[in-house]
């Protein structure tokens, strides 16, 4: 049986507004960390569980000491760092804040390194906390939450669940489910399935082109780890067998969405996977809404119940965060999130870019940090 999973005890929260500063505070001083400045506008909640009661749920320590991070993070999209200033007499007094990767993944999936891994790496990236979000499968949570035991840093469960809407192929990020929940762990068995056969299926196509790799090398880059087999798997394989010299060639030049060889992982429909994710007690967010389907979509998702929309990307520019979050807000959605989707050390270090939890307060609050 698995610990537990992040919850918010909304009921010990003596007042829902102001949060992030609230959590923030109230994390700090229950962590018997320093507190450099007690807020004015912002309530100190003693009984708020915060990160503390998660970190011990999920048998992880947060040691981070008082460190005051006061340069602008990298990689910010949007707003720049600050830091938070409380006036009055301790107007100069600094409070470290979170800085956060929500979308990252393993060789679980289809990432190129071990879930283990990841965390060093995010240790090493200085990253408070991170989501695991491999497709479709959570096997990778168990290894990180066994790496991150005495590291400071927090591991939110997560996954990012594969969805079919027409022809087109859309990705749910659910966090802070229960991965103990038996509809999701049954997903993740009838979703490996389905991906294995759709990458052998897309090697027949590839054959057909007269490109010759074999299922087995595909299974073989994927390694014994993986729950989910994908595209960067094929993509590998195609290098390794001389086709192209880089992934992101492979994708430009035979498995792309636009390429004959190119087949959708038929899976849930998105208003099934959010019903799932809110059945495991998580939050459903739209990864990477790409801008042509945001209008068309957004409303529909929101009817079905979706919670927010992925926001804060390495590829987003300033000016595409503003539209995002205006879309968010003009269909009445609060919570926002954010991550690199990192797949290998190829698109850099975590930590290169990182979300600020002053960005995703709402986000915070609904899981309870
Ligand atoms: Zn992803």
């Amino acid at each position: 049986m698995w610990p537990g999973v992040i919850r918010l005890d909304l009921a010990r929260v003596p007042s829902p507004t102001s949060l992030l500063g609230l959590e923030v505070f109230s994390g700090l001083s229950l962590l018997g960390m320093p507190v450099a400045c007690a807020p004015v506008a912002r309530p100190v909640a003693p009984s708020f569980p915060g990160l503390g009661a998660a970190a011990k749920l999920l048998g992880t320590q947060i040691g981070r000491e008082g460190v005051s991070r006061t340069a602008p993070v990298p990689g910010h999209s949007l707003r720049t760092s600050t830091s938070v200033s409380s006036g009055g007499d301790n107007a100069h007094a600094k409070v470290d804040l979170m800085n956060l990767d929500l979308h990252i993944h393993s060789t679980a999936s289809d990432g190129a390194v071990s879930p283990a891994e990841v965390v060093k790496r995010a240790v090493q990236g200085r990253l408070d906390v991170i989501a695991l979000t491999d497709h479709d499968t959570m096997a990778g949570l168990e290894l990180a939450m066994e790496a991150a035991r005495g590291e400071a840093i927090e591991i939110i469960p997560a996954l990012e669940v594969s969805t079919t809407w027409d022809t087109t192929e859309l990705h749910i990020l659910g966090y802070f489910v229960d991965p103990s929940d038996p509809a999701l762990r049954a997903h993740d068995g009838v979703a490996g399935e389905r991906r294995a056969q759709r990458l052998e299926a897309m090697v027949g196509r590839l054959s057909d082109q007269g490109v010759d790799v074999s299922f087995d090398s595909v299974v073989a880059q994927a390694g014994e780890d993986t729950a989910s087999l994908g595209r960067p798997h094929l993509a590998r394989a195609l290098q390794e067998a001389g086709y192209v010299q880089t992934v992101p060639e492979a994708f430009d030049r035979f498995i792309g969405n636009d390429h004959a060889a190119y087949i959708p992982t038929q899976l849930l429909d998105p208003e099934a996977a959010i019903q799932m994710i809110h059945g495991a007690g998580g939050i459903a967010i739209w990864a990477h809404p790409p801008m042509y389907l945001l209008a068309e979509l957004l409303p529909d998702l929101v009817r079905m119940d979706l919670d927010g929309i992925e926001v804060y990307r390495p590829r987003n520019s300033p000016a595409r965060v503003m539209e995002l979050e205006g879309a968010a807000a003009a269909a009445g959605l609060q919570v926002l999130s954010g991550g690199s989707d990192w797949h290998s050390p190829d698109d850099g270090e975590l930590g290169d870019f990182v979300v600020d939890s002053r960005q995703i307060g709402a986000f915070l609050e609904r899981g309870g940090m």
